[in-house]
Order: structure tokens, then sequence, then C-alpha cells
């Protein structure tokens, strides 16, 4: 079977960078969950539909076209929906958001699901998400969950955004970001929390070297 390397955790873990970078060394194919979310609540709210509308949603999450483009200048990896580059969109913290509002619809998961059975191909992948460990790939041979303080992950989002030419605030972002993990973490279905057999890396004062010498540990035990 085709390996899986599974890195949950909330917004600012770290997930994505590490992610991103594991990835990249192991040759293995990058599962970027959240963007799934968030171009389904960013395709419902450019249809203009009210994100409570059950079944409005989970139609649009069914028809969506979501895509993953490398960059032309090696830059980061866009996202089509339907065919219309929303990259920077996506990225807002109100498309964060708008995710976290769909993502609590059992039907609007369900949507999703093989789509991201699919990225599972040879010779291997890495997944990052919520629900990557516990729901999608609870068969995965290697499952990581990364946490970090809750100011610690706010000063990480701001800076990402800031150097994406987003205008924030720290503080306004760190309400934000704990309201949008509360809601991940209390939701009735696929909540936001550890597999039992995830191995926790608590990433708050860390540099991303040692998280990634920490998730290639785990591969490789
Ligand atoms: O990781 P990211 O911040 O892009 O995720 C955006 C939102 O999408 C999360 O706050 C969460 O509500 C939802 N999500 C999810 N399950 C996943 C990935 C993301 O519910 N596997």
């Amino acid at each position: 079977v085709v390996p899986v390397l599974t890195i949950d955790g909330p917004s600012g873990s770290g997930k994505g960078t590490v992610s991103r970078l594991v990835a990249e060394r192991l040759g293995w194919r990058l599962l970027d969950s959240g963007a799934l979310y968030r171009a389904v609540g960013y395709a419902a709210g450019a249809a203009g539909l009210d994100l409570s509308d059950v079944d409005a949603v989970t139609r649009c999450a069914q028809s969506t076209k979501i895509r993953f483009h490398p960059s032309a200048d090696g830059g980061d990896t866009r996202v089509l929906v339907n065919g219309h580059d929303a990259t920077d969109e996506l990225r807002t913290e109100t498309a964060g958001a708008a995710a976290s509002a769909i993502a609590s619809i059992p039907s609007v998961r369900q949507a999703l699901v093989d789509l991201q059975l699919g990225f599972r191909k040879a010779p291997g992948l890495v997944a990052d998400g919520r629900d990557m460990g516990t729901v999608i790939f609870p068969d995965a041979a290697h499952k990581v969950f990364l946490t970090a303080s809750a100011a610690e992950r706010a000063k990480r989002r701001y800076k990402q955004l800031k150097e994406k030419g987003l205008s924030v605030t720290l503080s306004g972002l760190q309400r934000e970001i704990e309201a949008r993990d509360a809601r991940d973490a209390s939701r009735a279905v696929a909540p936001l929390k550890p597999a039992d057999d995830a191995v926790l890396v608590d990433t708050t004062g860390m540099p991303i070297d040692e998280v990634v010498a920490k998730v290639f540990a785990v591969v490789r035990s």
C-alpha cells in the first residue's frame, strides 16, 4: 500500500510549512485539505449562498471543481476554483472562517472524501489537515499532531499574512484563530483532535527545521 503521513493540528501550528517541506524531501505528494474547505467556502460565497443553508452548500461542495497547479515562478501552489485562480482570496482569515463554517456540515465533509482519498498515490502522501489521521486516512503508517500556544500560532499567521501583503492586526487575528479553533474542536463530526496513535509535537518556540526533523523521526521509526 502507498504510505501516508498525516499532519493534523490547529491553524498556525506549522502544519502547512512542515507538510510542504517534508513532502518535498520525501518526494511524496501533498494534500492541503484545508484548501479544499476554503475553496468550497469561497465558491459558496461567490455564488451568494447563505453558508448555513445545508442543502445549497452541500450541492456547492459536490459541484465545485478544485485543482492544484504548481506556480509558473516556483512560488506557492495555485488553487483553481471552478477555473478561477483563487489562491490569494483563499489565504485570508475571512476565507478561513468561511471554511470553518461549512466544514461543520457533515454532508459537505462527505462530498470531499473521495477527492481526498484520490491523492493517495505512489510513492507516498503527506496529508495536512484536521482529520487526516482520524477520519480520512485512519490506516496511515505515520501520524503527527502539531500544537503550539495560541499566542505563538497567532504570531506565525500574522507574519505569513503580512508577508503576503495582507493588512491584519495581531490581536484581531488571535481572536479570530481562537474562535475558529474552538469551533473546529467542538463540532460533532471530525472534530479537531489527535488520533490515538498520533505523535504529539508542541512546536512553541521551535524552529521549523527542528519540527521537520521530529516529523522525519516519526516517518523513520
Ligand atoms: O488548514 P486551514 O486553515 O486552511 O483550514 C481551514 C478550515 O478548514 C479549518 O479551520 C477547518 O474548519 C477546516 N478543515 C477541516 N478539515 C480539514 C482541513 C480543514 O475541517 N481536514
